[in-house]
């Protein structure tokens, strides 16, 4: 089995991909291939988001190769941020400010439902699959926890009193959208192996 590349450029989601295939597969970044440009994310949609960057990838270096794309969805704020969650306050992609504003903008509002969702969208042999991962929760009254990463201070799961920021990396993974999402693709990439 050749490697499958994974659309990113974040040496430790590909160290963690590596660790949650159990070295069934191997994965590589993009740094692997030479592929040094920025990938395109226009779409509106996280789904469209992970397509358009696998299909970058395959288009240009014809391998096989998947992608993934992460929003929290807020309830009382129709879905925001969604798909624009790394920039909600600003190109910077600065977690601290994009957790502030959304506290702020829910200040006023009793409904905190919030849901991570991540979308992985695999090419391989020329076909596309998508496998979804979703973690519901709530977004808490103010930050908990110095842990994880982006809105993880903020975001307590269903069924917990802690947020994923005071969870360890292996606790938050078994349970997380990011988690979830993996889980299917390696069942999916077994599956076909065999
Ligand atoms: P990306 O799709 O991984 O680039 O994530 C989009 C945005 O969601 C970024 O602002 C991330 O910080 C945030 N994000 C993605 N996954 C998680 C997570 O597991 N916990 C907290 N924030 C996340």
């Amino acid at each position: 089995m050749p490697p499958i590349v994974f659309a990113t450029r974040n040496a430790n989601k590909v160290k963690e991909a590596n660790a949650a295939l159990d070295g069934a597969f191997e994965v590589i970044g993009l740094d692997a291939i030479g592929c040094k440009e920025e990938l395109p994310e226009t779409s509106p949609t996280i789904e469209g988001n992970a397509l358009e960057k696998a299909r970058y990838v395959h288009q240009h270096f014809q391998v096989d190769c998947f992608s993934e794309d992460t929003g929290l969805e807020v309830e009382a704020l129709d879905g925001a941020p969604g798909v624009y969650s790394a920039r909600y306050a600003g190109p910077e992609n600065d977690a601290e400010a994009n957790m502030n504003l959304l506290l702020r903008n829910l200040d006023d509002k009793d409904n905190r439902n919030a849901r991570f969702r991540t979308v992985i969208a695999l090419i391989i042999g020329g076909r596309e699959f998508t496998f979804e991962g979703i973690a519901y929760g709530q977004i808490t009254l103010q930050k908990e926890g110095a842990g994880g990463f982006g809105y993880d201070p903020i975001f307590m799961p269903r069924g917990y009193n802690r947020t994923f920021a005071q969870m360890s990396v292996g606790e938050k993974n078994a349970i997380s959208h990011r988690g979830q999402a993996v889980a299917q693709l390696k069942a999916f990439l077994l599956e076909r192996a065999y």
